[in-house]
């Protein structure tokens, strides 16, 4: 047999030899593999009816859903590209989306269609709206519209360097960016991908894992968790968005073996109060990755559940995970390793460069950068940020900051952008807020550079303290003097009530940094 080019071929031999098998469980309904295969070719007759064609956009706006992935490898199938949009973004920054990926057809979920709309007008390329289990919506009806169409699969056949997926980056540094993803990096990034002998324990598919997939579709996580678990053969439980309650629920009566969750959802987990009763031994893998991690949350996290951990690094851009911390590095007393987000994914190539583009000596801080078949394609109709980002070696720079160790495991320092250089010296913010972590009143701290006449950029620390704590700007820099050096310390510090966060957990630091810079030479990003 032909090896499989893309998921969509994947989906369609789980079809024919385990079509029983349940592909996607949402709300006590269960979606077979045969099912999912057969309505996805309806999909793309439908789809093809509307004069949908290969490198056509179609968009989703909605919670998470099974249909959704349904449609995904419907438009697939006749070549369209997916778009999956974030609904917690206000109505004119949907329209931007919308806009700038060029959709035609929209699938809206529950709860959307008024917000759509409302910017119909703004969205003039939109000739058509779906609506997929959605009340609210009196137009054409997902099922009913599918089922008018056959199932008899499309003539079209997508290849490996096909576009699969535009997907947006989270915007936590600027507008977000239209990530464009090949088929091949879809399947590149599948548990399993690698040969046999080169796929990390925690990576191989077992048949009859179920994962619970409680991050949004909107992002890499939660739309590579779809299609990791179509292209596993396995079956995904689908919420429509992140519940702490339900998911205790599912993973102690579901059997759930594997969850991804972002630290933020992480913590919320740990501090639900039924966690303690909550038996977690059929759940074998929770991965998170997505933000940084406090070491504390982890040591909590791995006392309270026991299972294994593996921390994912990645981005929109590298289809996700490229880098990723094994279980055997995570232990219950901390450790340094548990610093580090671990070492390369089997094809996956890293190195730390600086700002000439040449790889530094190892310990060294600079910018990282990775080849591999995760990477994507470019930025949509943005050549100048293509390049930037894109070399023509095929190296991808990430825009973090970090280093190897002399083990070829990878440490994270932070954003390139967060660094702050104040008198000649660089400092990164997050290990200024690591050292302000550990003092035992302190709940959350951004560090930002604010304008300084003296030091071009002075380090301010924006603290959140823990309720009912009190504590003074001096007894802060005091702490601060105790952990890192002086010259890194904040000469500053706001005390605020909350930290600005996007739905991930990370932390919006241009927000922060605005009034500070407002009418300032520095980029405000
Ligand atoms: P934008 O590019 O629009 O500013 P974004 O970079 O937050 O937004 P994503 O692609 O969702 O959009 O996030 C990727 C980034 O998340 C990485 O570049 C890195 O900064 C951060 N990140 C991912 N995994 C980890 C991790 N395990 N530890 C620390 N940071 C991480
Ligand atoms: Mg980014």
């Amino acid at each position: 047999a032909l090896a499989a080019e893309t998921y969509c071929d994947v989906v369609r031999e789980h079809a024919r030899v385990s079509g029983d098998v349940t592909a996607f469980s949402f709300a006590g309904e269960d979606i077979s593999f045969a099912e999912l295969d057969a309505g996805a070719d309806r999909v793309a007759s439908a789809l093809a009816a509307l004069g949908i064609g290969p490198g056509d956009r179609v968009a989703f706006l909605g919670k998470n859903h099974p249909l959704y992935f349904e449609a995904f490898l419907g438009a697939n199938r006749i070549g369209a590209v997916m778009t999956p949009v974030n609904w917690r973004l206000a109505a004119p920054e949907v329209a931007y989306v919308l806009g700038n990926c060029c959709a035609r057809v929209v699938f809206v979920g529950e709860g959307f269609a008024d917000m759509l709309a409302g910017i119909r007008g703004d969205c003039p390329l939109v000739e058509q709206v779906i609506g997929i289990d959605a009340p609210d919506y009196a137009g054409t009806d997902y099922r009913t519209w599918r089922d008018g169409f056959s199932p008899s699969p499309p003539a079209h056949r997508v290849a490996a360097q096909d576009d699969a997926l535009q997907l947006y980056t989270s915007g936590t540094t600027g507008k977000p960016k239209g990530a464009v993803i090949t088929h091949g990096s879809l399947l590149s990034s599948r548990d399993g991908a690698a040969a046999g002998e080169e796929m990390r324990v925690w990576q191989q598919p077992i048949p009859g894992d179920v994962t619970l997939l409680a991050m949004p579709c909107f992002h890499i996580s939660g739309t590579g968790t779809g299609i990791g678990t179509m292209v596993a053969g396995t079956c995904s439980i689908v919420l429509p968005e992140y519940d702490p309650t339900k998911a205790l629920d599912l993973i102690e009566n579901f059997n759930i073996s594997k969850i991804f969750l972002v630290p933020a959802a992480l913590q919320i987990l740990l501090n639900h109060p039924r966690v303690g009763e909550v038996d977690f031994s059929r759940l074998k893998y929770v991965t998170y990755g997505a933000s940084p991690i406090p070491l504390e949350l982890m040591r909590e996290a791995i006392r309270v559940m026991g299972c294994g951990f593996v921390q994912m690094y990645g981005m929109t851009e590298t289809t996700g995970t490229i880098v990723a911390l094994d279980p055997e590095d995570h232990v219950a007393e901390g450790s340094v390793r548990m610093r580090s987000v671990g070492k390369p994914l089997a094809g996956v190539e890293i190195k730390v460069i600086d700002e000439g583009g040449n790889a530094v000596p190892t310990g060294t801080v600079g910018e990282i950068a990775t080849r591999s078949d995760k990477n994507m394609r470019g930025y949509w109709n943005n050549d100048a940020a293509t390049r930037a980002t894109i070399g023509p070696d095929g190296w991808l720079r990430t825009g973090d900051a970090g280093y190897l160790d002399a083990d070829g495991y990878l440490y994270i320092h932070d954003r390139v952008k967060n660094m702050i250089i104040s008198g000649g010296e660089n400092v990164y913010p997050a290990e200024v807020e690591n050292a302000l972590y550990s003092h035992p009143k302190v709940a959350d701290v951004a560090v930002i550079g604010v304008p300084d006449d003296k030091w071009g950029e002075a380090v301010k620390a924006c603290v959140v303290l823990k309720p009912g704590e009190a504590m003074t700007e001096d007894e802060i820099i005091a702490h601060a003097r105790t952990q890192i050096a002086g010259y890194k310390c904040p000469k500053s510090v706001d005390f605020i009530p909350a930290l600005p966060r996007n739905p991930s957990g990370k932390i919006l630091r241009r927000e922060l940094r605005a009034p500070y810079w407002a009418g300032k030479d520095r980029a405000v990003n």
